[in-house]
């Protein structure tokens, strides 16, 4: 601290705050008389009258070891109390003191015995008589041990070192080690073992659309709990057993299954029911990114979770194809051909009953409008057999009657409806049964060959026709 400080300190607490006293004290605390005071104000201000100014600087501080510090106050031991306080011959003097047995009288017994030199002599007694009379009460003598007598190294150096005990598995890790399942690993945030999985079992090249779903089952693996405001928030980690389950021990809780993707499926089904075509393909493409990463325990949902993926991809091809279809119709040169097939192809997708309905509906209406009668008449008629409502029923009875008066085509159809065939997802043309066809090991869309390599246009995250592992999401196949 500055004198110059202690002077201001001193006004202050005698001008300012009233405390004279507590200035008088700081005064004689620090030899500082009225003088000293004005000489001092004369150097912090800015005139130097008396040409005596110059840097006053504080005292050295003195450090003693020894006082300056209270220290706790333990017990010394024997060696420290030597070192510490006495020399060397008082450490000597210390280790021999009165209330000790002496050596002489506790191990000089053996004085007494006296040995003739006619005496057959036992080596041992012998040799400590002499030792004995050579250093006056002291028995201390030479082992001789055997040569091949070795020192144990290893031993000696265990009974010296410290074994620091070994760094544990975090509960994270032992979840990347104990499991081979996607879901467990994005729950640690090892999103590179997550993405090598689904490259290696469904041919996932397209990242992005997970980025999200991740992020979010990473975000559900931990639970963060607030226990004092003074604290930061512990994380605790939710498993899906409690310890029974030897296989399952200790791995995350499960943050998605196969019933929320069901609840998933129904919503889309209702969008596709209000006619919600973008949405809903938007629902089946989320249902069908999270069943790799489902975990299902039984063959029941193995299957189910393999019908997931059959349904999603037939409603993903089939309103992606109707939106294409609806957008030819707002062209000025509509196609009315390629219109007639794709309400055709559009009654092939194998859709829920309903929704059955409504493209056989469509595709009856669209074709009678085209003068596709012939065609049209199959459509009416198998429109009929999944008993649609009355009304609806006894409208298309009168459909189908005009059909079969005139039972001609205006257009010449590629469509054979006793054909089977599979559409391509990007052409959305037939690929007829015995012709060359491209598979996506995710959703399993069909494609023309020349698709093969390409990005999967209903999943649109795997590679058409890679060769794959497939899916290994049961826990009874590890
Ligand atoms: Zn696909």
């Amino acid at each position: 601290m500055y004198n110059i400080e202690i002077v201001c300190f001193i006004d202050l607490q005698g001008l300012d705050s009233g405390q004279s006293a507590l200035g008088r004290v700081a005064e004689s605390t620090y030899n500082i008389d009225r003088g000293d005071r004005h000489r001092l104000h004369s150097v912090a201000g800015t005139e130097d009258r008396d040409g005596i100014s110059c840097l006053l600087q504080s005292s050295i501080p003195i450090y003693l070891t020894d006082v300056n510090w209270p220290l706790l106050t333990i017990s010394k031991g024997f060696f420290e109390c030597a070192i510490s306080n006495q020399t060397k011959n008082q450490m000597i003097t210390a280790l021999v003191t009165d209330d000790q047995p002496s050596a002489n009288a506790g191990w000089g017994n053996e004085d007494d015995i006296v040995v003739c030199d006619n005496t057959p002599i036992d080596d041992g007694h012998c040799g400590r008589a002499d030792t004995e009379r050579n250093s006056l009460g002291w028995d201390v003598e030479d082992i001789e041990l055997p040569v091949d007598i070795k020192l144990d190294e290893t031993i000696h150096s265990q009974r010296r070192c410290v074994t620091v005990p070994a760094k544990g598995t975090s509960k994270i890790c032992s979840w990347i080690s104990n499991s081979q399942f996607i879901l467990d690993h994005l729950s640690a945030g090892s999103y590179a073992a997550a993405f090598t999985s689904l490259n290696g079992q469904v041919g996932v090249i397209n990242f992005d659309p997970y980025k999200s779903i991740f992020m979010s089952v990473y975000a559900c693996s931990k639970l963060s709990l607030t226990l004092s405001l003074l604290l930061p928030p512990s994380c605790t980690y939710p498993t899906r057993s409690s310890g029974e389950d030897r296989d399952n021990r200790g791995l995350p809780a499960f943050t998605m299954q196969l019933s929320d993707l069901v609840k998933r499926l129904h919503s889309g089904y209702q969008l596709t029911t209000s006619g919600q075509f973008p949405e809903a393909v938007r629902r089946f493409q989320e249902i069908l990114l999270h069943i790799p990463l489902l975990i299902v325990n039984s063959k029941q949902d193995l299957a189910e979770a393999h019908q997931l993926i059959n349904i999603c991809r037939n409603y993903i091809l089939a309103l992606k194809m109707e939106t294409e279809r609806k957008e030819n119709l707002k062209l000025t040169t509509v196609d009315h051909k390629r219109i007639c097939e794709m309400v055709a192809y559009f009654t092939h997708c194998d859709l829920q009953p309903i929704h059955q309905i409504l493209t056989l509906r469509t595709a009856v209406s669209t074709l009678f409008k085209m003068k596709n009668y012939k065609t049209a008449r199959s459509f009416a008629r198998r429109l009929l057999d999944l008993g649609p409502r009355p009304e609806v029923a006894q409208q298309f009875r009168k459909v189908l009657q005009a059909c079969e008066n005139n039972p001609t085509d205006e257009d010449v159809l590629d469509y054979d409806e006793k054909n089977p065939f599979t559409l391509c997802g990007i052409t959305f043309r037939p690929i007829y049964k015995g012709e060359p066809e491209a598979k996506c090991p995710l959703c399993t869309a069909s494609y023309q060959i020349q698709y093969k390599n390409s990005l999967c246009n209903i999943c649109q995250v795997s590679e058409i026709d890679k060769p794959c592992g497939g899916l290994k999401i049961s826990s009874q196949i590890r």
